[in-house]
Parts: structure tokens; sequence; C-alpha cells
């Protein structure tokens, strides 16, 4: 049998897992901007990596065409030595001299072709940053939309049930209200516990016969193992 008690704090108990719910959710939006501000840093972070990276490349295939210029100007010297040399001896040395240049400048034209793969590659990579950068400033603009278009109605939900939460309160004796306030400040709706059973659902503690008696002629109850107010349900 239900007294007006156990009813009205079996409403408020509902009531407050409801305001739980609303504040959470109310509080999604904010989070949810967070973590999109954070991950937008991140991208905005490995693009000034990148940009380095590709002055790095681009450094590194400029040495090696200025290495390339150096070693094709020294075959073009050999060459003119060749010309004028004045014996056999001296040909054969010069002629070895240019086949090890040219060997080295095949070389050079190998190690330039790979820097250049790597200033494509690295360019590459900026674009696709790039383009997650954008992605995720526009998921970040969808997030802010939504949430300051839920906002109201938010809001406005979390208010009704605090007025609601308010007029339930009511049911509470008032030697009582000062424990009820610490009690839902420090648990929110755990606050308050049903009886299953005999036992505190809380805290699963066996209510004494006594202590049921009391809840069914609608007394205001606090669980004697977890501090809880009891209710029964139904
Ligand atoms: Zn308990």
């Amino acid at each position: 049998m239900g007294t007006e008690m156990s009813g009205g704090l079996s409403t408020l108990h509902s009531l407050l897992l409801q305001l739980a719910e609303a504040e959470s959710r109310l509080a999604d939006g904010p989070r949810m901007i967070g973590v999109a501000e954070r991950q937008i840093v991140a991208v905005e972070q490995q693009i000034e990596k990148q940009k380095q990276a590709i002055k790095d490349a681009r450094k590194s295939a400029d040495d090696i065409n200025l290495k390339l210029k150096t070693k094709e100007s020294e075959i073009l010297k050999l060459e003119g030595q060749l010309n004028v040399a004045s014996s056999n001896k001296e040909y054969e040395i010069i002629r070895n001299q240019i086949a090890n240049a040219k060997k080295d400048r095949g070389e050079i034209e190998e190690q330039g072709l790979l820097a250049l793969e790597a200033v494509d590659t690295a360019n590459g990579k900026m674009k696709e940053l790039d383009a997650e950068l954008q992605k995720r400033k526009q998921q970040l603009q969808t997030i802010r939309n939504g949430f300051e278009n839920d906002k109201p109605q938010l809001q406005a939900g979390v208010q009704s049930l605090q007025q609601q939460i308010a007029e339930a309160e009511k049911v509470i004796p008032g030697n009582q209200i000062a424990t009820w306030q610490r009690l839902r400040a420090a648990h929110g709706p755990g606050a308050l516990s049903p009886l299953e059973d005999d036992f505190c659902k809380e805290c699963s503690t066996r209510v004494t016969n006594q202590d049921q008696v009391r809840l069914r002629t609608g007394e205001f109850l606090c669980c004697r193992d977890c501090g809880r107010a009891l209710y029964s349900p139904g």
C-alpha cells in the first residue's frame, strides 16, 4: 500500500533522474565542441610540421641539383683537357677520370629523382592535411549550430524539472529538509533509494521490520547503512 510520502518520493526520484539526464545533455554540447576544437588544433600543428618537412625536402632537392651542376662542369672541364692531352698516358688518365665522374653523375641524378619524389609526397600529405582541416572545421560548425539550436529547449527542460522538483520536495517534512538537502547535494538522484522486497536498493542492506512499519505509515526515513532516503515504490 503506497502512502503520500512514498508516492511523493517516488515522483521526486524520477524527476531527479530526468534532471540529471537533461543536465548531462546540456553539458554534452560544450564537451563535444571542446573535443572538436582540440582536434582542429592537432591538425593545425601537423600542418606546421608538414610545412617544415616540405621546406626540408626542397632544400635537399636543391642541394642535389647543385651537386649535379658541379659534377657536369667537372666533366666538361675534363673533356676539354682530353682534347689537349700531351701523351697517351695522360689521355688514359683523363678518360678514366671522365668515366668516374659520369658514374658519379648517374648516382647524383638518381638521388635527385628520389628527392623530387620526396617533395611530391610531402606536398601530397599537405593537401590531405588541408582537406582534413576543412572537414574538421565544418564538423565543429555543425556541432555548434546543433547545440545552439537545441540549447533553449534543453535549458527550458532543466528549468521546468527544477520547478517540478521544488514542488515535489514539499513532501519532505520541515525538520528533515536540511538532511535532504545534504543528501541531494552529495548524491543527486542517488539521494533516494527504493525498497526492493525488504532491501535498500542502493546498498542491499535489509531494512529492519521496525523501519518497514515506519515507512508504511508514511515516515521520512533514511537507510541505517547508506543514509539514502528510503521509499516503497509502486
Ligand atoms: Zn541503504
